[in-house]
């Protein structure tokens, strides 16, 4: 046996997408990706995102769940989560006793959310004032342009949705950053202080109300257009959730147009593909249940995050008519944590360790563990679990590579996996790699977009 015959055999090495997938599949991925494009750019925030997939579920045969019902093999039902997560579920033929198949994404994004009282005028600019939500870096959100999302309850009891920026001609936000030929003292503070907290001010409004009784009169303005807008005045915003955004589209990347650019991607990506997973399966062997959630980013607590207890409850809900207990079900269950991974950066190679990291174009990441400071806070999958996950993909030719977050002790950061995973279920993240995480700008391959569908297609169809 020559060296290279030997290396073939024994040494593994992951190949580039691009180069082993036929035309005909690459075309295929590139398109799957124009629907892709469309779900990030219509759902910007949970919300948006559970509207728009129940719309979308209930054109694919999908009925609201019924607690009191006994599904049968083939029944699609639904589970929507006071409109900010949904759980959907395709009825298996198995017994569900023998458990289900979970593919458990995020929906919910990095963002700056508004604060409770948030309009106020300076030096005749009327602001919104913010707290961000989730991990950012917040010099990147100044200078761009941001679209507001959310709803308003009324003192009346109704709601108003809200949406501005996203359409064409519609005017968009912004947060000010100082000019260099200023930033003198600003420079010298550290990355992390460059923009602090306080400084993510929204640019509103600059229009006074023509009156010289009263004052902030741009501040009294831009009541008055809200008030004849929506019919609000200032003590609504207490009864509100508004989310600021970037306000750009999902585009193609390169010359080549292989990469794709969109707000939210982290983990709108592990959500899309495995819903459109969900959507494509019929008559599954073992009951598939897919989960959209929320709160992932700010560590997944709150009534709609998966540290809470709905997921649980869904599966006794589902289980109760047979006569099955809930934890028998989980017991037996087993879930992919469907969330992106970190791509390797070619600028910022040096926290990532080369052979454990995932790269674009190399196929679905799996990652055994997330966690900080050896391991602390995730789920490390197990041995007979991952065998059993890259065993099924290799069955189906679907392209995987292994990584984990980064380097040891360079940073970290958790799934929902290790909330999953207490619920005495195996539990593996998986997802597509990303490079310029949680920025308004977060970058994928849609060759791994593609790679990552089909791992759950194949998953969701898997006995
Ligand atoms: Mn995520
Ligand atoms: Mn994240």
């Amino acid at each position: 046996m020559t060296g290279k015959e030997l290396k073939e055999q024994l040494i593994y090495s992951p190949k580039n997408l691009g180069e082993i997938l036929s035309e005909e599949e690459i075309a295929k991925a590139h398109e799957f990706c124009e629907g892709y494009k469309i779900f990030l750019d219509e759902g910007k925030t949970e919300r948006e995102v559970v509207e728009f997939t129940e719309k979308l579920l209930i054109e694919n045969g999908f009925e609201k769940f019924d607690r009191t019902k006994k599904y049968v093999a083939g029944d699609k039902v639904y589970y929507n989560n006071r409109g900010k997560a949904l759980i959907i579920s395709v009825i298996g033929t198995d017994d569900i006793e023998n458990g289900v198949h979970i593919m458990a994404s995020h929906i919910d994004a990095p963002r700056i959310d508004l604060k409770p009282r948030p309009l106020y005028e300076q030096t005749e600019l009327a602001l919104f004032k913010t707290h961000y939500y989730g991990g950012i870096k917040k010099y990147q959100w100044t200078a761009i342009p941001l679209s507001l999302h959310g709803v308003i309850i009324k003192k009346d009891g109704t709601s108003v949705k809200v949406n501005i920026g996203e359409a064409e001609g519609d005017p968009v936000f912004c947060i000010t950053d100082l000019l260099p030929h200023l930033a003198k003292d600003q420079v010298q503070r550290t990355l992390s202080e460059g923009i602090k907290g306080e400084e993510l001010n929204i640019l509103v409004g600059s229009m006074p109300f023509k009156d010289d009784e009263v004052s902030e009169k741009v501040k009294l303005n831009i009541m008055r257009i809200l008030n004849e807008k929506y019919g609000i005045v200032e003590g609504d915003f207490i009864n509100a959730e508004l989310e600021m955004v970037p306000a750009f589209k999902a585009k193609d990347i390169g010359f080549d147009r292989n990469l794709l650019g969109a707000y939210g991607q982290d983990d709108r990506v592990c959500a899309f593909t495995s819903l459109m997973a969900t959507i494509e399966t019929q008559n599954p062997t073992k009951t598939v249940v897919t989960i959209l959630s929320d709160k992932e980013e700010i560590g997944s607590d709150g009534n709609t995050g998966l540290n809470s207890a709905y997921l649980k409850y869904f599966i006794a809900d589902l289980a109760k008519p047979y006569g099955v207990d809930g934890r028998t079900v989980l017991a037996n269950s087993t879930c992919l944590s469907a969330d992106v991974s970190t791509a390797v950066d070619p600028t910022f190679q040096d926290v990532t360790e080369k052979n454990n990291s995932t790269y674009a174009n190399y196929g679905v990441g799996l990652v055994k563990y997330t966690g900080v400071r050896g391991k602390g806070g995730t789920s490390d999958a197990s041995a007979e679990f991952v065998a059993k996950v890259t065993q099924m993909l290799d069955a189906e030719n679907v392209i995987w590579q292994m990584g984990e977050l980064g380097k040891v002790d360079q940073g970290g950061g958790g799934t929902v996996a290790m909330y999953i995973a207490a619920l005495d279920v195996d539990v593996l993240d998986i997802g597509v790699p990303v490079l310029s995480m949680h920025s308004p700008f977060e970058v994928t391959s849609k060759l791994d977009v593609y790679m990552a569908y089909r791992a759950f297609k194949v998953y969701a169809n898997s006995k």
